[in-house]
């Protein structure tokens, strides 16, 4: 699915990855942790193409493309999805429009035929009936004066709308209750049942959402790379101790 080689990226002028290697197999779940600052965000923001960050050296392969070649459009159009840490406000967006917009575009981009209003208001209709997602959220504008969850909330409906194939998360259970984050390790699950090839890179620094999501991998980034990689036992072993008491 993914294969990063010796990554270097900066952001104005600051290098912030250095030579950092990470591997994602179709249907496996990651999970990146690590202090504040070391650049964790800065690793998902380079996979989805966001302009902050500058690729300096190294190579990422996509599903056998090179990835570094496609624009950000492209990147989500061929399956790659970003739940921000912080969604920016779209005053004046209507979010309906919005997520209506973003599908049809990537139904367009794989020669599928766009849906009209009552085929999107159906579909949507269904995803957040079955996860009790409020449908008021879709007749605002994106994310505008949302609060912290509804935000959250907000990323999940794309993620259900736009069934992505690398699915990275942004530290999604951060400011969420107890039910939203078992609302979103329910997505995540079912979205990884539904499509076995499908992969998940999530940035987190709690045990509650991966105690129920059940990680692959877990990987330690510090100073711009990745200096331990475990299983879920290591982001237990985390919980309990912090990152300084074993030797991070
Ligand atoms: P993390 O997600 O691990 O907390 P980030 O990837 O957000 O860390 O940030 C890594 C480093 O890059 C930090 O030192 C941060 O201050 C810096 N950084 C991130 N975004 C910007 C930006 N837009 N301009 C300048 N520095 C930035
Ligand atoms: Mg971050």
């Amino acid at each position: 699915m993914l294969d990063i080689k010796n990554l270097n990226v900066s952001i104005d002028n600051k290098e912030i990855l250095k030579d950092l290697n990470l591997e994602i197999k179709e249907g496996e779940i990651h999970v990146l942790m690590g202090q504040n600052g070391t650049g964790k965000s800065t690793l998902v923001k380079t996979i989805s193409a966001h302009y902050d960050c500058e690729v300096t050296k190294g190579d990422i392969k996509y599903k056998d493309k090179n990835l570094l070649d496609l624009d950000v459009s492209q990147r989500a159009n061929e399956g790659i999805f970003l739940s921000f840490q912080n969604p920016v406000e779209v005053p004046g967006v209507n979010n309906s429009y919005f997520l209506r917009t973003s599908i049809n575009e990537k139904r367009k981009y794989h020669d599928q035929q766009e849906l009209d209003t009552m085929e999107f208001l159906k579909l949507t209709k269904e995803e957040l009936k079955k996860y009790d997602i409020d449908k008021k959220l879709m007749q605002r504008d994106l994310n505008d004066g949302f609060s912290g969850g509804e935000k959250k909330r907000n990323e999940l409906i794309q993620l259900l709308l736009l069934k992505p194939d690398l699915i990275l998360l942004d530290e999604i259970d951060s400011g969420l209750d107890i039910d939203a984050i078992k609302t979103v390790a329910k997505v995540i699950n079912d979205l990884m049942k539904e499509n076995k090839k499908r992969s998940v890179l999530m940035i987190t620094h709690y045990d509650r959402l991966l105690s129920s999501i059940k990680p692959d991998f877990v990987h330690i980034l510090k100073d711009g790379k990745i200096v331990k990689t475990g299983g879920y036992d290591l982001a237990l072993e985390l919980d309990k101790k912090g990152f300084e008491n074993i030797g991070l």
